[in-house]
């Protein structure tokens, strides 16, 4: 059991300042100054996708689920004559089960594009998708240490600002706005909107060709923005990739005019490469930038094959774990974390900085049909627990749609999204200094 308790201890450790004398055992030891109750649930051996239990206790005004305790009414922790806490509840499996991503190693299911599908996740079953989980346990631990040494512990801040915010931008499309959003107004009879945008691309700039505006609204921000680019143009069994050819010295241009100016430039792995680790790295080799970090095109983690292709092509971090049909914690938690690596029982060396929102999941008619209005209201609870535990919000906002030919009101909302968090008084940092910033990137 000691890889489950050495996996999240490790993350435990990235977020509180803890003392430096820290005793803390996975297990009643009779003299550690904290112990924690291990399950005695086999569950871990097994290969079993979800627990069959679940057993909610309320802390601090919020209901929490515990999936390998027995219900009781015993207190969280408890202290003894000799002046030990005993924490009575496994808090150490549950987070690693939902932050190694088990249900969705172990669990059969898939969508059309081979991801985990978030109807089949434990997240849609309880209904906790917006509530970082692993946080909430960590909690726990951190009230049982005060109480065990008589300190306060401090959470770890970001340069002193509460949360942090990675504003991330896909570039799948910037050639087709006058094809994609062009005709489908022409066949609405609007032949002027077709004209306009027909004739900004033959003069070499598309609608969609706004890296320049994206990076306008990232200044107006005062922050630096990490733009994933799709280097593959050819489709993959029917479904579309890049628009444009990352060869092409006007998109050369756009990544070395953007990454002059503080920008991160990152890879955005086309359909199918989760699982090809040659093919992920033909097309990292293809970008002709420095990339330290991936997303899949789609969000096509896959689940079995993917870290696996990224270990081998030296990748250091993903950025695709979020799921596509809702915004909120696939993983339970609003840190950066490093991936757990089943197939060899032990952490991997490749991070993830879990993708929170992504533009498409508001509107899309697979997804939420949210109304413009409505999303503040929907998205600001998620945010308050990010700013609640110090963690990081990531925000995906594809280029087109910062024009009026994509999400309706894709601008509006971007700048609404992100002068609440400036508001609230994030720190704006790229993918690569998140994971770089607190966090230091130890090979294990
Ligand atoms: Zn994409």
């Amino acid at each position: 059991m000691n890889i489950l308790f050495d996996y999240v201890l490790f993350h435990f450790r990235q977020v509180y300042h803890l003392p430096a004398d820290l005793e803390i055992s996975y297990g009643l030891d009779g003299h550690s100054r904290i112990q924690i109750t291990p399950t005695t649930s086999t569950f871990f051996e097994r290969q079993q996708a979800q627990p069959v239990q679940v057993f909610w206790k309320e802390w601090r005004g919020t209901n929490l689920p515990l999936f390998f305790d027995e219900a009781t009414d015993q207190h969280w922790f408890n202290q003894n004559a000799q002046g030990q806490v005993i924490v009575q509840y496994d808090v150490i499996a549950s987070a690693f089960y939902l932050l190694s991503g088990w249900q969705e190693y172990y669990g059969k299911d898939r969508d059309q594009y081979g991801r985990f599908p978030f109807k089949a996740s434990l997240q849609a079953r309880h209904r906790f998708i917006t509530k970082p989980l692993i946080n909430y346990y960590f909690d726990v631990l951190k009230e049982s240490l005060e109480t065990a040494y008589g300190q306060k512990i401090e959470a770890k801040l970001w340069d002193g600002k509460p949360f942090a915010t990675c504003l991330t931008h896909d570039i799948d499309y910037c050639q087709t706005a006058w094809k994609v959003a062009g005709k489908p107004a022409m066949q609405k009879g609007n032949i002027g909107l077709f004209l306009k945008l027909y004739l900004q691309h033959r003069k070499g700039q598309d609608a969609w060709f706004n890296l320049p505006q994206v990076e306008h609204e990232l200044q107006a921000l005062n922050a630096k923005g990490t733009f994933f680019f799709l280097p593959e143009k050819a489709p993959y069994q029917g479904h579309p990739n890049a628009d444009y050819d990352i060869s092409t010295p006007i998109i050369q241009g756009e990544i070395k005019r953007l990454a002059s100016r503080g920008h991160e430039i990152a890879l955005h792995g086309s359909h199918g490469s989760g699982g090809k680790t040659q093919q992920l790295q033909k097309e990292q080799d293809n970008i002709h930038a420095e990339v330290k970090g991936n997303r899949f095109h789609y969000l096509r983690f896959d689940p079995i094959k993917s870290l696996e292709v990224m270990e081998e092509t030296g990748l250091q971090y993903d950025s695709s774990l979020g799921f596509p049909e809702r915004f909120g914690f696939r993983n339970s938690y609003c840190h950066p974390f490093r991936l757990f690596n089943f197939k060899e029982r032990r952490m991997s060396s490749v991070w993830e900085l879990p993708l929170n929102l992504m533009d498409i999941t508001l509107n899309h008619s697979n997804y939420l049909q949210l109304k413009p209005e409505e999303v503040m209201p929907a998205i600001t609870p998620m945010l308050q627990e990010i700013e609640k535990f110090h963690g990081v919000f990531t925000l995906l906002w594809h280029n087109e749609n910062f024009t009026p030919y994509a999400l309706p009101q894709g601008l509006e909302l971007f700048r609404e999204i992100t002068q609440y968090v400036q508001e609230r008084g994030t720190q704006f940092l790229t993918a690569q200094e998140a994971i770089s910033a607190k966090f230091s990137i130890d090979k294990s």
